[in-house]
């Protein structure tokens, strides 16, 4: 049995749960389905303030599970390449490329709602996850989804929106917005941009959207095994905490210790869901959350601090290289120090 006092007790555990928590339901809230849509006073802030906390940790201590945030990665096929694409779509060959169905993602997801009572906010990823074919039935079971709050997707406005989807985010109680990446100041873009016709659409259909423009990227190096110490692979976590929890089904044929997680996992960040694909789960073993794992591990791994994936990042105690958004490259990329 999980000592629940000595958890709530554990700093990362209050960070990257609790307080993840609450900013959720806070944002959930104060949104427009939230509590500020019927009263004036802002009984959302005084929630934060008086309730929230007490509230998820009362829920720690009953051994209800809430997810504060996932991403579900559908793809890892993209339209394009950025050779800094932090969720590793560059290395990524047409042989060992992952994909999910509908029937895969769904399976998981069930697996994953059977165990928790709620997630706050999930978002749709890839690669470009318009690329999924099933993308508006997979909205349509979001949406029915009661433990699910809120979702969203993140695209890079290179496939126009079929009306069929459109029609689905249109009706859809569930989407917070449609999150586009604004690549027009890439320099060696090799597709063409969809954006003007996709804002249009959206705009027509009154569908929620913010468009993300930033004129540099932060580099994020070559991603191979660097041989840290196991208290220096701790340290780069601990300077990184990237908070993009994410899920993956355990389908296609080319997963090498699939046996590990069957019916798909919970990773700490794209960039280690995109490294058990690339060299397998047994790799990476005691990285990820099985789904099929019972519930006090689904607290365990947020208290987690050691992931055999940080030691394949940069050195997150030294700054970011600032570099032009969304280089594009041809090559397959290693996993190793030099191409
Ligand atoms: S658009 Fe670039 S950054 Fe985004 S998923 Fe594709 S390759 Fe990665
Ligand atoms: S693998 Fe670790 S260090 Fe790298 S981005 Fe993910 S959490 Fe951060």
């Amino acid at each position: 049995m999980i000592d629940t006092t000595k958890l709530l007790e554990n700093k990362l555990f209050q960070e990257r749960y609790i307080k993840a928590n609450i900013a959720w339901y806070f944002s959930y809230l104060n949104g427009k389905r939230g509590l500020s849509r019927i009263y004036k006073v802002p009984y959302a802030a005084l929630m934060k303030k008086f309730f929230l906390q007490k509230y998820f940790e009362k829920r720690v201590k009953n051994g209800i599970i809430d997810i504060p945030y996932l991403e579900l990665v559908l793809t890892t096929k993209c339209t394009m390449r950025c050779q800094s694409c932090n969720n590793l779509m560059q290395y990524f060959s047409p042989s060992n490329q992952y994909s999910c169905t509908l029937e895969g993602i769904k399976k998981s997801l069930e697996l994953l709602l059977s165990k928790v009572d709620s997630i706050a906010r999930v978002r749709i990823i890839g690669g470009e996850p318009l690329l999924f074919k099933d993308l508006p039935q997979l909205v349509d079971y979001l949406d029915l989804q009661k433990k699910i709050l809120t979702f969203d997707i993140l695209t890079n406005a290179t496939i126009n929106f079929k009306d069929e989807l459109v029609q689905r985010f249109k009706k859809s109680k569930k989407v917070r917005k449609i999150s586009i990446s604004d690549y027009r100041q890439a320099p060696n873009l090799k597709i063409p941009l969809k954006q003007e016709s996709i804002l249009k659409k959206l705009k027509e259909n009154k569908i929620a959207f913010s468009y993300n423009t930033t004129d540099h990227w932060y580099d994020t190096e070559k991603i191979y095994k660097r041989g840290r110490s196991k208290e220096e692979i701790i340290k780069n976590y601990h300077h990184c905490k990237m908070p993009c929890v994410s899920l993956m089904t355990s389908e296609g044929e080319n997963l090498k210790g699939k046996e590990l997680a069957p019916n798909g996992a919970i990773f700490v960040c794209p960039i280690s869901s995109s490294l058990t694909r690339l060299k397998g789960l047994d790799e990476f073993a005691g990285d990820f959350l099985n789904l099929d794992d019972d519930k006090e591990r689904f607290f365990e791994f947020y208290t987690q601090d050691f992931y055999k994936a940080c030691d394949y990042c940069r050195d997150f105690s030294k700054p970011y290289k600032k570099i032009p958004i969304a280089i594009q490259t041809n090559k397959v990329l290693k996993l190793e120090k030099e191409d």
